[in-house]
């Protein structure tokens, strides 16, 4: 049965070379015969022998130079080497072990010794080459283990960073940026688009800030629409050759494009169950490709900090939510102005102030005169209007620490801090006198109507509670209507 395995068997005997090279031939050895030390050399430099056999006369009996010199060369110094002798010399023998000879077969011997002798050594041999890989291996796996951990405390560190109270823009900005540093890319950007979509809108670029919320034409990058349409990872490592760039290459070849980029990674992420984007990598001409590795590694950073933007974005939609309804609970409907809730509460606020710091709040109550005629004769539609154009006109008139609110039907309150009573007469007076001149909307007949005002004001120090401030402003208005309204009194 052929091994198939190469044994180069050296004697410069050449009765016992052929002797040797017949018995190995017909145990199916791959036998080549040498006599000479240039022919030794020939044979091994054709191709490696699994296994010599070194005749010791040919080797140099006392020195053995030749065994020497091939375990010097790190070419065959792997190779085993079995000394063969015609006599047993203690020394010699054991020279030959020091040397590194792997046996030692002495004369006489009977072929079936010197097949079963061979056969062992190459057995010895196919053990020792397995355990060599094993080792090899596990040593492989040994330093796989260790870039995983340190690519994975990576992660760990760029989460952290992540975990804070952060919004949804700045976990992109982050993770742009530490993906780049961490992988040495030039280019980094979040690009938040849906599958199909045509245009994606960039939420951070690393490499250029002020890119943010430019929109960019999708169809320009093949990379990233695959990336959307599959949800998985893409990887083009040279756009020059990358079959998803045909079309572009071609487009790029007519207009004589030189392109940058010599490598690029999309990568889709998901928040919920929303497709949100692409991570989008990239690395120029004069850099190293991007491999599977760095997908592998910016997929799991962006996975893993993917629950933190969502978590960001609950919070954010709770909180807008929450401003949403903190402005409809202090809004009145009707009129945008602040509700008599919200009135009460900045009223007590803005009486407390004075109160501190010695100074004077007024009080205007705005009653429309005979609103009641205006619904009869023009309908409540229009009624409505109106109460609508009045609000937005005192709005418009009062300082920005000044508070305006709709206090019932066809009230208002307008509060103003730091005035006086002289003061805030006249500036009720500017008022009476602007609604008196208005003409609403064609629709109504260019309809009029005037106001009667109730002026109160406090001024330290006394101690007044809201409930009086508004009675003294209503008493003062009931007195306006008695005298015939379109009136201010104090
Ligand atoms: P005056 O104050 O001059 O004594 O007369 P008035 O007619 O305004 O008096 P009153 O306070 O008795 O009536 C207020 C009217 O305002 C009653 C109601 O028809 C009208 N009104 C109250 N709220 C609204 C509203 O939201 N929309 C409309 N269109 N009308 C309203
Ligand atoms: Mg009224
Ligand atoms: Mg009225």
């Amino acid at each position: 049965m052929p091994s198939g395995k190469r044994v180069v068997v050296a004697d410069d005997n050449r009765a016992e070379l052929s002797a040797m090279r017949t018995v190995l031939q017909d145990a199916g050895f791959d036998v080549v015969a040498v006599a000479t030390r240039a022919e030794l050399y020939v044979a091994l430099e054709v191709a490696p022998a699994d296994l010599l056999l070194l005749s010791i006369s040919m080797s140099g009996v006392r020195d053995l130079e030749l065994l020497t010199e091939l375990k010097g060369d790190r070419r065959w110094s792997e190779t085993p080497v079995m000394m063969v002798s015609d006599l047993v010399d203690d020394d010699a023998t054991e020279l030959t072990f020091v040397l590194g000879a792997a046996d030692f077969l002495c004369r006489p011997l009977g072929p079936r010794e010197l097949v079963a002798r061979v056969q062992a050594q190459l057995r010895l041999q196919r053990m020792l080459s397995m355990s060599k890989h094993a080792l090899m291996r596990a040593e492989e796996e040994i330093v796989r283990a260790r870039e995983d951990a340190e690519s994975r405390r990576k992660v760990v560190d760029i989460l952290h960073e992540v975990t804070g109270d952060l919004t949804s823009d700045e976990i992109y900005h982050i993770l742009a940026r530490r993906v780049a540093r961490t992988l040495k890319l030039s280019r980094c950007s979040v690009i938040l688009a849906k599958p199909g979509d045509a245009v994606g809108v960039v939420a951070t670029a690393f490499d250029n800030p002020s890119l943010r919320n430019f929109e960019i034409h999708l169809d320009r990058y093949p990379e990233i629409m695959a990336a959307l349409a599959h949800g998985t990872p893409v990887l083009v490592e040279d756009v020059q050759s990358n079959p998803l760039y045909v079309d572009i290459r071609r487009e790029w070849a007519s207009n004589g494009t030189q392109v940058p980029v010599r490598s690029v990674i999309a990568l889709p992420f998901s928040i919920g169950t929303v497709q949100a984007g692409v991570f989008f990598l990239r690395r120029m001409v004069d850099e190293e490709p991007l491999t599977t590795e760095d997908v592998a590694f910016a997929d799991s950073v962006i996975k893993a900090a993917v629950a933190a933007i969502h978590r960001a974005q609950l919070i954010e939609t709770t909180k807008a939510d929450n401003v949403r309804l903190e402005v409809l609970a202090h809004t009145d409907p009707l009129t945008q102005v602040l509700n008599r809730r919200a009135l009460t509460a900045r009223l007590a606020a803005e009486l407390e102030r004075a109160r501190r710091y010695d100074s004077s709040v007024s009080l205007l109550m705005v009653d429309l005169d005979h609103f009641k005629r205006v619904n009869d004769t023009l309908g409540h539609l229009a009624g409505d209007d109106m109460l609508r154009e009045i609000a937005a006109m005192l709005q418009e008139s009062i300082r920005s620490v000044d508070v305006v609110a709709r206090y019932g039907g066809e009230e208002f309150v307008v509060v103003l801090p730091e005035t006086n009573a002289i003061g805030a007469v006249a500036f009720a007076e500017r008022l009476r006198e602007r609604i008196a001149s208005m003409s609403f909307a064609e629709a109504h007949g260019g309809a009029r109507v005037t106001v009667s005002i109730g002026v109160a004001t406090y001024a330290a120090p006394g101690t007044p509670s809201i409930d009086e401030l508004f009675g003294r402003a209503d008493e003062a208005l009931y007195r306006a209507k008695a005298d015939g309204r379109n009136k201010v009194y104090q």
